[in-house]
């Protein structure tokens, strides 16, 4: 069956009525490549030489594909573009941090991370377009969901981060924690990761990958259904269901009970110890009671407590707890016997929060208009 849906680019430019079709992403086409090479008179090894120059070789242009001849090299590049983004910004920060800013063909705008700790090359993806969960902390959310991501396009992010690396240095760990809500779009990203750990495409171990969600259960057990081999992480962030109607209103529809149920589910399938994500918010979910409510919630899963200090967004009236507050916090659960693990803040200067990047370009450009 093919993993990749095939589409051509189509987009209308602002100033004419009629459609130009452009060169379709190859990345899109990977399933489809060998009848287009046997149609060139090529053998069927091409295509490997493809996929290996997109993937190992971290090729920016057909013509740099040397090994295949000239006429091959000129007839891709005629029938696809080998990137369908476009990098709009590139910021850098003095820890490590980097963060593009990625143009879609259609002039939508999503964020991606490169961070880098010790030997650790991690890289943080969007899944779509904004994001429809709405949490109330969140910049990703604030205007809406304009459109899930491709599989195609979630991989050119991935491509895109991989290309900024020196060459003996490769992608260690991926975690969909980007724009977006990935089991919105579950099917797109597990054939985006598809690739990302298959041998011939990233190569990456598919338990260096983790998938974020808000929780979902219907797309939970689809995610189990179609590919269990990835970490999933639970954005819990209250630990009962008035707080998390508050701050992750899409929890009115689910409940936190349904939740936990379909995130056993998942670690019954998977095997793989579950995360659960909660971002400290000063006084909102880190006072001493909401640390004993998540340690009973916790109490007895195999799964790890990610705290995540909050990182603030320009227009929310979010804050980060004080220090002591969140060693109060830490004392509780770990006296309780959670594993917790409390995240550094990375790239915060380079608004590394998802959606921050891209929510600045918006306001810049409607102040433009
Ligand atoms: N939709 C997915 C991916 C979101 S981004 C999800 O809900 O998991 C990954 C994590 O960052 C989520 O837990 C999200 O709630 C959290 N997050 C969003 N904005 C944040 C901010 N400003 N500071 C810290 N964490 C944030």
């Amino acid at each position: 069956m093919s993993r990749f849906n095939v589409q051509s680019v189509i987009f209308w430019p602002s100033h004419s009525t009629n459609p130009i079709t452009l060169p379709a992403p190859i990345i899109n086409q990977l399933d489809e490549l060998t009848q287009w090479v046997r149609q060139q008179g090529q053998p069927p090894f091409r295509v490997r030489q493809v996929i290996k120059w997109i993937f190992e070789n971290r090729a920016k242009s057909f013509e740099e594909m040397t090994d295949l001849p000239k006429s091959l090299r000129v007839a891709l590049a005629q029938h696809y573009s080998l990137f369908s983004v476009r990098i709009a910004k590139h910021e850098v920060s003095n820890d490590g941090t980097e963060k593009l800013l990625v143009q879609l063909f259609d002039g939508g705008l999503v964020e991606c991370v490169l961070l880098r700790d010790g030997d650790r090359r991690s890289i943080c993806v969007s899944s779509q377009v904004g994001c429809a969960m709405g949490c109330v902390f969140c910049a990703s959310g604030l205007d809406g969901v304009m459109r899930n991501l491709t599989a195609g396009e979630i991989l050119e992010q991935m491509l895109s981060l991989q290309r900024l690396l020196p060459e003996d240095e490769r992608i260690s760990h991926i975690v969909m924690m980007g724009m977006g809500e990935p089991l919105a779009n579950v099917e797109n990203v597990v054939t985006a990761l598809h690739w990302a750990s298959a041998e011939n495409g990233l190569g990456i171990s598919p338990r260096r990958i983790t998938i974020s969600t808000v929780g979902l259960p219907p797309a939970i057990e689809k995610l189990a259904e179609l590919d269990s081999r990835y970490h999933l992480a639970i954005s819990l962030h209250a630990p009962n269901d008035e707080l998390r109607n508050q701050l992750v209103p899409v929890n009115k529809k689910i409940g936190i009970a349904p939740l936990l149920e379909a995130a056993d589910f998942y670690f019954d399938v998977s095997g793989r110890k579950l995360t659960f994500e909660y971002v400290l918010l000063a006084g909102i979910n880190d006072q001493p009671q909401h640390a004993e409510e998540l340690s009973q919630i916790l109490y007895g899963r195999t799964a790890i407590l990610n705290v995540i200090p909050y990182n603030p967004v320009e227009g929310l009236p979010f804050r980060t707890p004080s220090s002591e507050t969140i060693a109060r916090f830490r004392e509780i659960l770990e006296s309780k016997n959670i594993v917790v693990k409390f995240r550094q803040r990375k790239g915060d200067k380079i608004n590394a929060a998802c959606g921050q990047l891209r929510r600045q370009k918006v306001q810049q450009l409607s102040s433009l208009s």
